[in-house]
């Protein structure tokens, strides 16, 4: 139990990623202060079954990381409930494909606000806690995205390079303080957000979800596999740890091949 008396912030973690990386932490002993959208007695059951697993106390925030306000009040929310943040999981993001001629501006703005600016009004709100105590770790969820574009992604993909130049200035800042700020870049990770993306081209193409999903990966990602949520709180629970004191500003690829090529 590595992250006993640590309190974890993780933001869209009542889903997908987030809900792995929440469990992951919390199975080294950390504090969780969930945060994202969904049904009440969903999020209740999930909260539970974190607090029961694994011996440690729970929070939930349902602000809307859509404004910095929001972003702010869950900062307050968790340090009400837990006593403060030592790990900020910037990862609550969503996704539109369109091609940017028929791009939405509404979507646009979403997008930027939730994958990008969050992470910025999170970080501003959680990092000086973190200096005055001397510990911190701050891990950002990019992407493959954030180092490489697909086409009809543009508002995702800038939100994803653009945390990643985030991501460097904050190491740099932070750099003696005892607080890192690192990016783990994944590929093909089959949670709603992707789901809906396979059932989309599924309906576009007349195919079915399990045809998608093979030519999904088959498109990307030369390992024909996805990453589990599971396996990015694998790498989340090391980037905490002391081996990974060191590793900052960094991009951290688990994404089966996808950008070696
Ligand atoms: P998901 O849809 O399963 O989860 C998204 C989470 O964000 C949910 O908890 C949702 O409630 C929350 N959220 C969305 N909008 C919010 C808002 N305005 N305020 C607060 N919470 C909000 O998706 P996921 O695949 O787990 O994605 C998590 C992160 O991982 C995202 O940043 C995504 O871009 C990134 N990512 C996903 C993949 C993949 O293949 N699934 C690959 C690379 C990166």
């Amino acid at each position: 139990m590595t992250l006993k008396g640590k309190v974890a912030l993780v933001t869209g973690s009542t889903s997908g990623i987030g809900l792995g990386v929440a469990r992951a932490l919390a199975a080294e002993g950390a504090d969780i202060m969930m945060n994202g959208f969904g049904a009440p007695a969903e999020i209740e059951r999930e909260t539970a079954a974190i607090e029961t697993e694994f011996g440690v106390r729970t929070g939930y925030s349902g602000a809307d990381l859509s404004s910095g306000a929001g972003v702010r009040q869950m900062v307050a929310d968790a340090i009400a409930a837990l006593g403060q943040v030592d790990i900020l999981v910037n990862n609550a993001g969503i996704q539109f494909v369109a091609e940017i001629v028929d791009f939405p501006e509404d979507k646009w703005d979403a997008i930027i606000a939730i994958n990008l600016s969050s992470a910025f009004h999170g970080i501003k709100a959680a990092a000086p806690g973190m200096k005055e105590r001397g510990w911190g770790r701050i891990i950002n969820t990019a992407s493959a995205h954030g180092l490489v574009g697909s086409a009809s992604k543009s508002a995702y993909v800038a939100a994803k390079h653009g945390i990643l130049g985030l991501t460097k200035v904050a190491g740099l800042e932070l750099a003696n303080t005892g607080v890192t700020c690192n990016a783990i870049c994944p590929g093909w990770v089959l949670t709603p957000l992707v789901e809906k993306q396979l059932q989309d081209r599924a309906a576009r193409n007349g195919t079915s979800v399990e045809q998608e999903k093979l030519a999904l990966l088959a498109e990307k990602q030369p390992m024909l596999q996805f990453t589990t949520p599971a396996q990015i709180g694998a790498l989340a629970v090391f980037l905490c740890s002391d081996g990974a004191k060191t590793i900052t500003g960094a991009p951290i690829s688990m994404d089966g091949g996808w950008v070696a090529g």
